[in-house]
């Protein structure tokens, strides 16, 4: 179409801020050249594919690592480390790389800043810089073919086979990163990230456990090695987990899922869906009661001078999004059921053909300018066979608003299934709009989806001024 594509001429156009991801450490890539992922993978060229160096961090490393383990007793000493040491990279992760840098959710001081890439380094994602670069273009083109880690292309991919499969840099969507080019720690930790992460990563547990309690090994296999692969697998969950299960209370168009689950893998992270929505909110969970320890760090931070301009999307935003959705869901449930045939798609009969059809056989019934067919309705009608029949070929408006019985809006609600047709003249339009100007909950609202939301005590059959029945005349 002509005017979309015009569109994206503009937004083409747009001066954005974006630029070239420029690698700070290796040659430029020659975007001219031909990327081996543009050949498809056959037993030839399987290892051209493969990203070995982040396999060796990634898959080798840990295996080793755990094969190892056996040989290696683990001290408790050993074991409290390691689990502390998981904390301290994992927040690097989730509050340093993903709060802090890629969204911009809060500000730190300089200490904090060299706490979180260092935390970040003895995680061994990547830098600060490359993996914020891509964490943006997941944000932007969530689910698309310029995310760099799509659910689309299966949990797996998303969770490790971005990183172990070669990626064409000219795929993944360009994002603004001025800003962190700007920040001395984080340019200060991808010049020299290789170091970062052997100290940080392996050096650190090793001396700390061997200096301390003797265990230079056990600091290396558990504190080092055992634990990186687990906050590895833990922290990779964001981007595969937290897409693929769980709930969707603000948007349910694209994967971003909440679940408790990744909560507790993740430190926090798991509450995706409202993340993906308010994405520069420093927190995920929103409930207090919800996990998000990554939140009460930051806020613990703040409460000691080193975090400050927490940002936080208004309550009212927050709620609205939450009721949209709610909405939407319900107006997907309203289209899976019998409301009957609309009003104005059904055929209008004179009050004449009306009554010569019941005269040969038909059991129609009209009420308030409404013709029903309640023929299979008879024997099961709650005030028994005698009294419908009665008003077979009538207009029982009256009776059945009160006249006999004031049905309830269950009783107009099956009525409305039984619609056949409208009389010509009859008192529904009339009644439709009286209804309209009394009552203020009667609108002729569609949802979504185009129909009619008819709410409870609405149905048109039903009405609410006292008619003045045959019996009172
Ligand atoms: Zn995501
Ligand atoms: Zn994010």
């Amino acid at each position: 179409m002509a005017s979309s594509s015009s569109a994206y001429v503009q937004a083409e156009a747009f001066p954005d801020g974006v630029t070239e991801y420029v690698p700070l450490r290796n040659k430029k890539y020659d975007m001219r050249k031909p990327h081996i992922t543009e050949q498809p993978i056959t037993l030839k060229n399987w290892y051209q594919h493969v990203n070995w160096l982040n396999t060796t961090f990634i898959i080798f490393v840990p295996l080793m690592g755990t094969v190892s383990a056996y040989w290696v007793p683990l001290h408790m000493k050993t074991a409290i480390f390691a689990v502390a040491y998981y904390y301290f990279a994992g927040l690097g992760i989730t509050a340093g790389y993903h709060r802090l840098w890629a969204h911009t959710s809060y500000k730190a001081s300089l200490p904090l800043r060299i706490f979180l890439a260092a935390g970040g380094a003895a995680a061994v994602e990547g830098s600060a810089r490359w993996w914020s670069r891509d964490h943006r273009a997941h944000h932007r083109y969530t689910d698309t073919e310029k995310d760099p880690y799509s659910v689309r292309k299966g949990l797996l991919y998303s969770h490790i086979g971005w990183m172990v499969m070669k990626q064409n840099p000219r795929r993944i969507g360009r994002t603004d990163i001025s800003d962190l080019n700007e920040d001395p720690v984080v340019v200060w930790q991808h010049r020299n990230y290789l170091k970062s992460v052997i100290v940080m990563a392996l050096v650190v547990p090793t001396l700390a456990c061997g200096l301390l309690w003797g265990d230079f090994l056990g600091g290396f296999i558990y504190g080092g090695i055992l634990r990186i692969f687990f906050i590895q697998q833990a922290t990779f969950c964001v981007n595969s987990l937290a897409h693929w299960l769980g709930d969707q209370p603000f948007d349910d168009r694209n994967s971003p899922r909440d679940h408790v689950i990744t909560a507790f893998v993740t430190l926090g992270e798991g509450y995706h869906n409202f993340h993906h929505e308010f994405p520069s909110d420093f927190r995920n969970a929103i409930e207090w009661w919800q996990y998000d320890p990554t939140k009460w760090a930051i806020w613990i931070w703040k409460q000691m001078g080193l975090a400050y301009n927490l940002k936080t999307f208004p309550q009212n935003e927050i709620e609205k999004g939450r009721l949209q959705q709610l909405q939407k869901k319900l107006d997907q449930k309203r289209t899976t059921l019998d409301w009957g045939i609309p009003l104005e798609n059904l055929p209008v009969v004179s009050w004449d053909d009306f009554v010569a059809e019941s005269k040969n056989g038909k059991a129609w019934v009209a009420i308030a300018g409404v013709i029903h067919d309640v023929g299979k309705f008879i024997a099961d009608h709650p005030g028994g066979k005698a009294l419908i029949s009665a008003a077979v070929g009538k207009d029982a408006t009256a009776i059945f608003n009160g006249g006999v019985y004031d049905h309830s809006n269950a009783a107009h609600n099956l009525l409305s299934t039984m619609r056949v047709g409208v009389l010509r003249g009859g008192c529904e339009v009339e009644i439709w709009k009286r209804a309209q100007s009394e009552n203020k909950d009667v609108a002729a609202i569609n949802d979504s989806t185009g129909q009619r939301i008819v709410r409870a005590g609405t149905q048109a059959t039903r009405v609410t001024q006292p008619v003045a029945s045959a019996d009172a005349a």
